[in-house]
């Protein structure tokens, strides 16, 4: 495999970190990606050179740093292929992003109306939907789950009529790694009249997405899943919808004119933006997307699927190993069980040896609850990650197998 992954490691100064006198063996990036050192030099020359307020100041920093943050939105725009710069709304993040659509919608939604949340989501893709039809009383469905973690569709095509007014589903499950065909399920949802919004925190981060050519309504993203800071991610909506929504938080920044009476809010993309933003995270999302992109993500999407496949077949290889979401149809993740064993007790066990895995639920308990488990084991890989690191896992968990068993 032609990639150079020791030169890109060089670029991440947390891989030379060891951990209980073990060199670091970072498999959970799909909860939080690594960060290399062009971003975080990004943020301490805002901090060190043009810190200041933005989009208010008439003098020179203000403008330097309104400059860089708007630029920033732009690479936004360009690398996800948005059609301009104010449909994109920097939010804190995934979670941040949804909360301001379901807010939005509450009004607009009425008793009778109807909503479809797929059987694969994150928390932060059901509760704010929930949050909002105890408000209005529309109904949310539920587009279930096959056993090998896809979703059926046919039952999606049974759910959906004219009274379903929002779709919303992730692009990969972030608990199995499953990518949902969104590009299908935005065709069905538009021939019905319904609104897609689609959650992107775990797709972003492993292959190119183009908004327009996927005709999604609402997408969102968090740069710390993207080798970027945490607390910024941005809302991605089509003009017309994001015209529809009211705001979710009011204050400063995204105002026109106020008085006692009454107030107008300011033109996209600053409605929705109230408040001092993260400023310096802003810009470093910007950066982090132009690593990204110096890689190449059709080149980080061939090396991920290699080390995919590598450690699926290795993993397959243990006794007692149950993989769920066992799909060809999946990215970057494995998350599993062994027989009879505490997915805790393995997680700690592995990180003796230097490697963080995550354990639990993964913030997804439907589906845990749809195979009827507490939690699983979960590697989830990133174009930092070696074939020798995949060896080093398949030991550990051969000996974490032989000491719990
Ligand atoms: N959706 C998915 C699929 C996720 O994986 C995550 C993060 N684990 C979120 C939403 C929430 O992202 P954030 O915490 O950055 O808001």
């Amino acid at each position: 495999m032609n990639f150079d992954v020791e030169n890109i490691r060089k670029d991440f100064p947390i891989l030379s970190k060891k951990i209980n006198n073990k060199p670091l063996i970072y498999f959970d990036n799909a909860a939080t990606s690594q960060t290399p050192t062009s971003v975080i030099n990004s943020i301490s020359n805002y901090y060190n050179n043009y810190n200041a307020n933005i989009h208010r100041g008439v003098h020179s920093l203000s403008e330097e740093a309104t400059q860089d943050f708007e630029s920033a939105r732009t690479k936004i725009k360009e690398h996800f292929n948005a059609g301009d710069t104010k449909e994109i709304i920097f939010t804190s993040g995934t979670t941040h992003s949804i909360n301001i659509v379901a807010n939005g919608y509450t009004d607009i939604l009425k008793s009778g109306d109807e909503i479809i949340v797929s059987g694969l989501e994150h928390h932060s893709n059901i509760v704010p939907w929930q949050m909002m039809t105890k408000k209005n009383n529309a109904k949310l469905k539920v587009i279930p789950l096959k056993e090998n973690g896809e979703l059926d569709l046919k039952v999606f095509e049974n759910l959906i009529s004219d009274k379903t007014k929002l779709v919303f589903i992730n692009h990969v499950s972030n608990a199995l790694g499953v990518i949902n065909p969104i590009k299908k399920i935005i065709e069905i949802a538009h021939k019905n009249g319904a609104v897609v919004l689609v959650d992107g925190a775990q797709s972003s981060a492993h292959f190119d997405i183009d908004l327009q050519k996927l005709d999604v309504d609402f997408f969102t993203a968090s740069a710390h899943k993207l080798c970027g800071p945490t607390g910024i991610g941005f809302l991605y909506g089509k003009k017309e919808l994001l015209d529809l929504i009211p705001p979710y938080m009011g204050g400063g920044e995204m105002i026109s004119e106020v008085t006692f009476e009454k107030t107008t809010y300011a033109d996209l993309p600053h409605k929705f933006e109230a408040g001092t933003p993260n400023i310096s995270g802003a810009i470093a999302f910007g950066y982090a997307l132009d690593y990204l992109n110096n890689i190449g993500l059709d080149n980080i999407k061939k090396y991920e699927d290699y080390l995919l496949d590598y450690a699926t077949n290795k993993l397959k290889q243990i006794d007692g190993m149950i993989i769920y979401g066992d799909t060809p149809n999946k990215t970057s993740v494995i998350s599993f069980n062994i027989d009879g064993l505490h997915a805790y007790d393995i997680g700690s066990i592995l990180d003796k040896f230097g490697i963080a895995v995550r354990t639990g639920q993964h913030c997804a308990q439907p589906i845990m609850d749809y195979f009827k488990i507490s939690g699983t084991v979960r590697a989830s890989f990133s174009f930092i990650n070696t074939i020798e690191e995949i060896d080093e896992l398949i030991k550990a968990i051969t000996f974490a197998k032989q000491m719990l068993s």
